[in-house]
C-alpha cells in the first residue's frame, strides 16, 4: 500500500464517500477510512427521501432550495435502480397552522425555482379525489396537494458512490478508525488502527466528513486549535410491518412543528421524524418514550383505522443547517494554524452530497496546486453523469 496521498478523508458516510469520489475523478491520490460501515452512520437514519428542500422557502433560504432541486434531478437521472419518484401528499386540515393558500404558493415558487430540474407540476386535488387516499382523517379536511420527491436507499446510495469512488482509483479502508493526525511539512501524519494494529500514512490535505462526530475527531487533530461546536439535532423515525399506503404523506406536526413523513418502506411503514437537540455522545444516540408515542399520535390522527403498534424505532443525527449550514471555508480562522491543509464539513442533508464534495474538492486542489496553476473551477471534472 501507497503511504502518500494528496487527500485524506475521514468518515464514509455519503459525504465522505462523495469526497472520495470527486477527488479520485479529479486526479488527486486520495485515501478514505471509515470505523464502522460504508454508510452506517447517520447516512442509513434518513428518512430516504431526495428532497428539494421545500421547507426552506419559507425561510427564504432560495440559492439552497435551487441547489437542492438540480442535485435531485442529476441523482434521479445517475441512481435509477436505487430511486423511485413518487407523489408526496400534504393534507391541509382547517386547524393547521400553514393555510392552504400558503401552501399553494409555497408550491408554486418550489416549482418556479425547479426550472429544467422539476419533476411533475404540484396538483391541487379535487375533493372527489380524497376519498382514493384510502383511510386518510377527513374530518375538518379542507385541501389536498400533491408533489413529486424521490424515495431512495440512503445506505445503498452511500456505498454505490464508495464503490464509483474505488473504480476512479480511490483507496478505501474499513473498518478502520482514525486515531489522530500530526503535522508534517508537506500536510500531515495520519494515524489509524485496525483493532490492534496501527499504521500511519501521510497525507498533503485532511478532510474531516465524520458528520456529528466532526468535534470529537477535530480534538484528535494537532494544530486544530478550537474545534468548531457543532449543534446536533437527534431525530426520531417509528417503522411499522404493516403498509399503511402506497402512497406518501406529509402531515403537519402538533403545534406547527415540523412535518412528519409517513411512507410506505420495505413493505411496511416509515413514520418521522420528530427532532431535538442532542450533545451527547454520538455513538449513544436513542428514541424516547415521548419521541415514539407522539410519532404513534400523529400517525393515528392523520390514519385513524391504522392501530398496529411499531417494530422498531431509530434516532439519528445531523447537524443543525441553521447554525451550520455547507462546507466550512479553508480559510476560516477558527480552523487555526492547519486551515489550509484541514477542512470539516459540516451538512446537514445527504441530498446535496454531491454538490458540497465539488466545493470541497475544489478548495483542496486549490490549496494543494502551484500558484501559477489554472484555477481549478477551469478543469473541474464533475460526477454529474457517472451512472451509480
Ligand atoms: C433522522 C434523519 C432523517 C434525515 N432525513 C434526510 C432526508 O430525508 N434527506 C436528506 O437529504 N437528508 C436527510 N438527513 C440528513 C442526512 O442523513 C445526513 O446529513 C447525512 O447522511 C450525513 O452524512 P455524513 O456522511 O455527513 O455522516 P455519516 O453518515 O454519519 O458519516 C460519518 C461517518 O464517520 C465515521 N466516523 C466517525 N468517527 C470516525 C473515526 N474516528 N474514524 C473513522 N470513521 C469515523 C462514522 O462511523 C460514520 O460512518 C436525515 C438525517 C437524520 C438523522
Amino acid at each position: 500500500m501507497s503511504t502518500h496521498f494528496d487527500l485524506c478523508i475521514i468518515g464514509g458516510g455519503i459525504i465522505g464517500a462523495g469526497i472520495a469520489q470527486a477527488a479520485a475523478l479529479n486526479g488527486l491520490s486520495t485515501i478514505i477510512v471509515e470505523k464502522r460501515g460504508w454508510g452506517a452512520g447517520n447516512s442509513s437514519k434518513s428518512s430516504k427521501i431526495i428532497d428539494g428542500d421545500f421547507e426552506g422557502i419559507p425561510r427564504l433560504r432560495f440559492a439552497n432550495v435551487r441547489e437542492r432541486l438540480r442535485e435531485r434531478r442529476i441523482i434521479r437521472d445517475i441512481a435509477p435502480d436505487l430511486r423511485k419518484v413518487d407523489w408526496f401528499y400534504l393534507p391541509i386540515y382547517k386547524q393547521n397552522i400553514q393555510k392552504s393558500w400558503q401552501v399553494a404558493l409555497q408550491l408554486r415558487i418550489y416549482d418556479a425555482l425547479a426550472g429544467s430540474n422539476k419533476l411533475a407540476s404540484f396538483q391541487h386535488l379535487p375533493e372527489k379525489q380524497w376519498r382514493n387516499l384510502h383511510g386518510l382523517n377527513r374530518h375538518d379536511l379542507s385541501a389536498v396537494y400533491a408533489f413529486q420527491e424521490i424515495h431512495i436507499d440512503d445506505t445503498q446510495l452511500a456505498q454505490n458512490v464508495l464503490r464509483s469512488a474505488k473504480q476512479h482509483g480511490a483507496m478505501a479502508l474499513c473498518p478502520v478508525n482514525f486515531e489522530g493526525a500530526r503535522q508534517s511539512d508537506d500536510g500531515f501524519v495520519v494515524s489509524v488502527a485496525k483493532g490492534s494494529r496501527n499504521r500511519d500514512f501521510d497525507c498533503r490535505f485532511l478532510v474531516n466528513a465524520t458528520g456529528a462526530w466532526g468535534d470529537r475527531v477535530s480534538r484528535s487533530i494537532e494544530g486544530v486549535k478550537n474545534p468548531l461546536a457543532a449543534r446536533s439535532i437527534k431525530s426520531t423515525h417509528i417503522e411499522f410491518r404493516e403498509h399503511l399506503s402506497d402512497n406518501s404523506f406529509y402531515v403537519e406536526g402538533r403545534k406547527g412543528a415540523n412535518r412528519i413523513a409517513i411512507l410506505p418502506w420495505r413493505g411496511g411503514t416509515l413514520v418521522g421524524s420528530v427532532d431535538s437537540i442532542f450533545s451527547g455522545n454520538p455513538e449513544r444516540v436513542i428514541p424516547s418514550n415521548e419521541e415514539v408515542d407522539y410519532l404513534i399520535e400523529i400517525t393515528r390522527h392523520h390514519f385513524p383505522h391504522f392501530q398496529h403498534e411499531p417494530f422498531d424505532a431509530w434516532s439519528g443525527l445531523r447537524l443543525s443547517s441553521a447554525q451550520h449550514r455547507g462546507v466550512l471555508s479553508y480559510k476560516d480562522k477558527n480552523l487555526g494554524h492547519t486551515d489550509e491543509r484541514y477542512l470539516c464539513v459540516r451538512e446537514s442533508q445527504f441530498a446535496s452530497y454531491r454538490a458540497v464534495a465539488e466545493r470541497v474538492v475544489i478548495s483542496v486542489m486549490r490549496s494543494l496546486n502551484e500558484k501559477t496553476a489554472p484555477p481549478p473551477e477551469a478543469h473541474y471534472i464533475c460526477s454529474s453523469s457517472i451512472q451509480l
